[in-house]
């Protein structure tokens, strides 16, 4: 009965019908009473105080008048045309005015009449107006809930055309939480919420709409907030959980032939002790007969690629085959050939499948990959489909994965009966909460230290004035013998602009950087896989010094002799990405240099970001300015939109929340691990209608 309503379609709310649940849907995903209730106001005014006209001394804050409408008049022609009142109360009066809905606005409005008028001032040739205001006469506005705080919704251009603008949204919610008061069922236990003092989860629905004191309204906020993150955090934890103790893994035994003669004979380096200690959790996590999930970060240059190596060897000792998957054709061929050269002689069958894989070959890997002679497959997305057969895949490892969620993890693992360790591997720090509520699912290791020898990068910030400069600098070391990155953005929505300002940019450097003394290779995601590929090799042979691309190669590339980069226009750049292109230098034993060029128009946010990369290499400093300046939304992984699902929560700025709630749920979980106590049923409950968890929960039982 309960669980019904939240489900009920919107269309059956006094107020809605088919035309407006359509667009209610379309253009908020609002389909059912639940999601109506948990669409939120934006912002509250309160209603029991009018401001006087006279008062009006910024366009900041919404105001709310009570006047009399002392004269109407319609300015312009045609399309042009606007609707002008003039509001009276006894300080002064304002101009009201309106571009759409003229007519209908002009035979609403009648002189002498009184009205209360909801909007935001508008600075207009010195003098404060209110485009579009809300307006109702004084009679009107007494028939409603006129007490407490009024809230604000935000609304479409569509919906409002259907009369669903702040103020309709807020009358249909009205008419939703009177029928819902008693629909809307605890979620937490009395425990909890005796704990923190909650007020009931029916108050705060109720309240966070239509609340009748700034004090309730912080108390609703409060019990929305924490709930949304608490059960984001439980739900990550029972997902481990449900793997820990209801999946069966594949117990890798020994550390074997393959392993230690590699490891004795074929490493050219000790290994660091952080790689020493990550491999040794890995092993014991591998042979443990559960199985595992585990998060495996290390900034740039760390080693983790070797490592990823070494797991597959301990896979193979096991008699398992092991994957590598990586996101682009280019870090997937350089991994193939990386780790071809390093298994030479140890008779281990490894090969290459991506998108552009040619039918016979692939014929081929398939075959060898179902008979098991296949032991290593290395490759893009091109790994998960499902025409892929491995005979017996005992450990995936993800490399630099962006776009890899909670779901897409589940996915590998339906492939088998007892589903592979999983491995993945980030260089980019996650800020400690986004990583408790993004991947609290996983296991956790840290490679923290950097092969020994290495040296700090320089970073330099210049404008396109200082190019000359940079130009003599590159000279210079190139007759040094180093050579140099020379990165431009492209994003798809200026795809064509993009592309030109890398071909001008090519074309400018190659008069600077003239043949023979000089040699330029260019790669963008436009050129086919060969010609990419071709033009990669000869920079990574040093045929030629300087390679001129957009970010294709962002991720992965290793040339040690590379230590200089260049990003053109870095103020595009997210953070992230900057310091991604940045750990492509620095891999050898010489100095190394980034040199950000921007011109002189900087937002204040770009001027942040290129601060902070000149200040700081540390990945985790980058990673939390990261979050403070674009929020979560853009972090690696959480670009799958409803990942998160927060509607009240704010990652960033509820970051003691969810520390105090990732404890409760800790807690929980250690006393209670599958929710089967009495008590905890009612978060069983919420629980299984989250989807990620249900999928998990579907698969155990
Ligand atoms: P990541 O994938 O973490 O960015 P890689 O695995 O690509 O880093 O390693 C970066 C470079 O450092 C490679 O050239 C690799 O051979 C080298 N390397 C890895 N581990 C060590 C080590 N322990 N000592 C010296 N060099 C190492
Ligand atoms: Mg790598």
């Amino acid at each position: 009965m309960q669980y019904n309503f939240a489900d009920t379609k919107i269309e059956f709310l006094k107020g809605v019908g088919p035309k407006r649940a359509e667009m209610l849907g379309k253009e908020l995903n609002i389909r059912t009473f639940g999601d109506l209730l948990q669409y939120y106001p934006f912002r509250y005014i309160d209603r029991s105080k009018y401001f006087r006209i006279a008062e009006i001394d910024n366009d900041l804050v919404y105001v709310q008048l009570k006047g009399k409408i002392i004269s109407i008049e319609t300015h312009g022609q045609m399309r042009a045309s606007r609707l002008v009142a003039t509001l009276k109360d006894e300080s002064g009066s304002i101009e009201l005015v309106w571009f759409q809905g003229i007519k209908w606005i002009k035979e609403k409005l009648r002189i002498g009449e009184e009205y209360i008028v909801f909007g935001k001032p508008n600075l207009f040739n010195r003098s404060y107006n209110l485009t579009h205001p809300d307006i109702e006469t004084l009679a009107e506005s007494q028939q409603e809930i006129t007490e407490g705080l009024y809230p604000f919704y935000s609304s479409t251009e569509k919906l409002k055309s259907i009369g669903l603008n702040s103020k309709g949204i807020s009358r249909i919610t009205a008419n939703l939480v009177l029928m819902a008061k008693l629909s809307i069922p605890e979620t937490l236990t009395p425990e909890i919420i005796s704990k923190f003092r909650f007020i009931s989860r029916e108050e705060a629905i109720l309240n966070i709409h239509f609340p009748a004191n700034p004090d309730i309204l912080q108390k609703a906020s409060l019990r929305i907030k924490f709930e949304e993150l608490f059960f984001l955090q439980l739900s990550m934890l029972i997902i481990k959980q449900i793997r820990l103790t209801k999946v069966k893994g594949n117990c890798f035994k020994v550390v074997g032939e393959k392993f230690n003669r590699f490891y004795h004979e074929k490493l050219p380096f000790e290994l660091t002790n952080a790689q020493k200690r990550v491999i040794k959790e890995i092993r014991t996590d591998m042979g443990s007969g559960k199985q595992m999930n585990r998060l495996l970060q290390g900034d740039v240059g760390s080693g983790k690629t070797l490592v990823a190596m070494m797991c597959m060897l301990i896979a193979i000792d096991n008699h398992f085959q092991a994957c590598l998957m990586v996101p682009t054709e280019i870090l997937a061929l350089q991994h193939f050939e990386t780790i071809s050269r390093m298994l030479d002689n140890l008779d281990i069958d490894v090969e290459l499948l991506t998108g552009s894989t040619k039918t016979a070959k692939r014929k081929q890997i398939d075959k060898d990959l179902q008979s098991g002679k296949l032991k290593i497959l290395i490759g893009t997305h091109a790994l998960i489909e499902d025409t892929v057969q491995f005979a017996n895949l005992g450990l995936v490892i993800i490399d630099e994965q962006h776009r890899f969620g909670v779901e897409q993890r589940a996915k590998l693992w339906e492939k088998n009966e007892i589903p592979p360790h999983v491995l993945v591997m980030t260089a980019t720090p996650i800020p400690r909460t986004l990583a408790m509520t993004l991947y609290g699912d996983l296991d956790y290791s840290a490679i923290d230290e950097l092969p020994p020898g290495r040296k700090q990068i320089k970073t330099y910030h210049y404008f396109d004035s200082g190019r000359l400069k940079v130009f003599a600098f590159m000279k210079q070391q190139i007759k040094e013998g180093r050579q140099i990155y020379v990165v431009y953005p492209l994003i798809k929505e200026s795809e064509t602009m993009d592309l030109k300002d890398l071909e001008d940019g090519y074309l400018s450097l190659s008069r600077d950087f003239p043949l023979p003394e000089y040699a330029i290779s260019i790669v963008h995601g436009k050129m086919k896989a060969a010609d990419k590929d071709y033009e990669m090799q000869r920079f990574i042979k040093g045929e030629t010094q300087i390679m001129v691309s957009t970010t294709v190669i962002e991720v992965g590339v290793d040339v040690p002799n590379a230590s200089v980069m260049v990003i053109e226009n870095a103020e595009r750049f997210g953070l992230s990405q900057l310091h991604q292109l940045r750990g492509r230098v620095g891999r050898g034993a010489d100095q190394s240099y980034c040199i950000l060029m921007t011109s002189y128009k900087l937002s204040s946010d770009g001027k942040k970001r290129i601060e902070t990369m000149v200040r700081t290499t540390d990945g985790f400093e980058i990673a939390e300015a990261d979050l403070r300046l674009r929020g979560p939304g853009d972090i690696q992984g959480t670009q799958q939109s409803g990942m998160l699902d927060l509607h009240l929560a704010d990652i960033v700025k509820d970051e003691k929340i969810i520390k105090v709630d990732g404890n409760v749920a800790i807690d929980i979980i250690t006393e209670d691990p599958l929710l089967q106590m009495q008590k905890n049923l009612v978060l069983k409950e919420q629980l299984k209608k989250i989807k990620k968890v249900k999928g998990n929960w579907e698969k155990i039982s």
